[in-house]
């Protein structure tokens, strides 16, 4: 490193209670995307959080700018060039069962459990005391301007980063504190299509499967009405366990009622959840379902998609220097006449969105498929002076080996040009992201404000 960060860290010890303070007020607004109101596009709640940290950061004395609710930012320094840090303050929903309530933000044994206390309200809170701190250290920003960016619809559709983007120009070099350690140079492409299918036979069969939220979590529950043969839940009984999902159900005249729950996680790593929605649809492929139309395409897709996480059957099974690809069924809604399931995958570099969509149309004949969301691979090179400053400062602050990683999920850095992700997980800590009893260490918090305070100072200070 080039500069001695020794008085910067020992400012940032004294923020510790403060911090968390902070931090905890924030974890405890809700800060799910809503309907929108007048000034806010992603809802009430999503616009506290963005005005909660607005007036924290004002409180502090920086300057700062609100984007009509999409974005606000802070910055300080004196040169034209930015430097962003970009993190986030809309959360996913708080789903699966929590030992500790998402959103009061409980201190058990050194570890903050909350929605958003890694995914992104604790990485965005760090990266203020650590901009603080660099202020009150007296340390110039003369290279760089450092600007903190706070989004507010990270996990939906990026329409804040698009917002901002109208209005003002993107920082030509960044991080985003939204990922893991060491360094995320590379990004593997997000690809999300909806299969859609209409049934003509009028018999009765599936009246309705409805499970997931979002496309981007792997869905943990799943729950179906469906006319069916006797004695052919007991097999599907038999077969859940072995796929790792439990299976409860009620019989109501001729209806079964069928509630299948797996285990939710990040879309980008599915193979850390169980897939209800998949477990569901392979059950009902392994019974003769009365509806032809409905027999056949549940067989289908149980056929091509299954349990697979790396649509190995669509032959979409790729992998190369940037990771493998992933596909995680997100939302399923079925009805007695329609069907839609709607997919996320992140694919490597040697795949494009077209080839995707036209391998999954080709393995699904009869079916249409509707890509909905396509974002390209991003790559920065190791020899740029941003993942070597990065690398510099993980081995300095953790004493470990530091290394390039790729990842499926899609952080803010792939905005930038020059944009790598940074923490805040740690390798081999669990990954906590999107699921249930989030929680990051107390300890982890200073260190993640000291490497990004020790960023700041690196790319701009001269
Ligand atoms: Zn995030």
């Amino acid at each position: 490193m080039k500069h001695d960060t020794k008085k910067l860290d020992a400012i940032i010890d004294s923020y510790k209670d403060e911090l968390i303070e902070s931090l905890q007020a924030l974890l405890k607004i809700p800060s799910v995307k809503g309907e929108p109101e007048p000034g806010m596009p992603f809802g009430k709640d999503v616009n506290d959080a963005a005005v909660h940290v607005e007036n924290l950061l004002k409180s502090m004395g920086f300057k700062t700018k609100n984007f009509d609710g999409y974005v606000v930012t802070a910055e300080y320094g004196t040169s034209e060039d930015i430097f962003g840090v970009l993190s986030h303050l809309d959360v996913v929903p708080a789903v699966g069962k929590w030992t500790y309530p998402p959103y009061e933000a409980h201190i058990v044994d050194g570890k903050l459990y909350a929605r958003g206390s890694m995914d992104d309200k604790g990485p965005a809170m760090c990266s203020i005391y650590a901009l603080k701190a660099v202020r009150e250290a007296g340390i110039e920003l003369n290279k760089r301007t450092c600007r903190l960016l706070f989004g507010t619809d990270e996990e939906s559709g990026w329409a804040d980063i698009h917002y901002y983007e109208k209005l003002e120009k993107l920082p030509e070099i960044g991080i985003s504190p939204d990922a893991w350690y060491p360094v995320i140079n590379s990004e593997k492409g997000l690809y999300q299509a909806v299969i859609k299918k209409e049934f003509t036979d009028k018999t009765k069969g599936i009246l309705e499967i409805k499970g997931g939220s979002r496309p981007n979590i792997v869905p943990d529950v799943v729950t179906a009405k469906v006319v069916m043969g006797a004695g052919l839940i007991k097999g599907m009984e038999l077969a859940a366990k072995e796929l790792g999902v439990e299976l409860k159900y009620e019989v109501n005249g001729d209806v079964y009622d069928i509630e299948v729950t797996g285990k939710s996680a990040h879309a980008s790593m599915p193979y850390l959840g169980v897939n209800s929605v998949s477990a569901l649809i392979s059950l009902l492929a392994m019974v003769n379902l009365p509806n032809a139309d409905q027999n056949e395409a549940i067989k289908q897709i149980a056929n091509k998609i299954g349990m697979q996480y790396n649509g190995q059957n669509i032959g979409i099974d790729v992998e190369d220097e940037s990771g493998n690809l992933t596909l995680n069924v997100g939302i399923v809604n079925i009805t007695d006449t329609n069907l839609e399931i709607t997919i996320d995958i992140r694919y490597p570099r040697s795949l494009t969105g077209e080839i995707v969509t036209q391998r999954i149309q080709e393995a699904l004949a009869g079916f249409e498929v509707i890509m909905t969301n396509d974002k390209e691979p991003h790559f920065v090179s190791p020899d740029h002076e941003l993942v070597k400053t990065m690398l510099d400062i993980y081995a300095n602050y953790t004493g470990k080996e530091a290394y390039t990683v790729a990842i499926g999920g899609g952080t803010y850095a792939r905005a930038l040009p020059a944009g790598v992700a940074f923490g805040p997980g740690f390798p081999g800590e669990p990954e906590l992201a999107h699921q249930a009893d989030e929680f990051e260490k107390i300890e982890n918090y200073i260190i993640n404000t000291k490497m990004i305070a020790a960023a700041i100072v690196e790319l701009c200070a001269e």
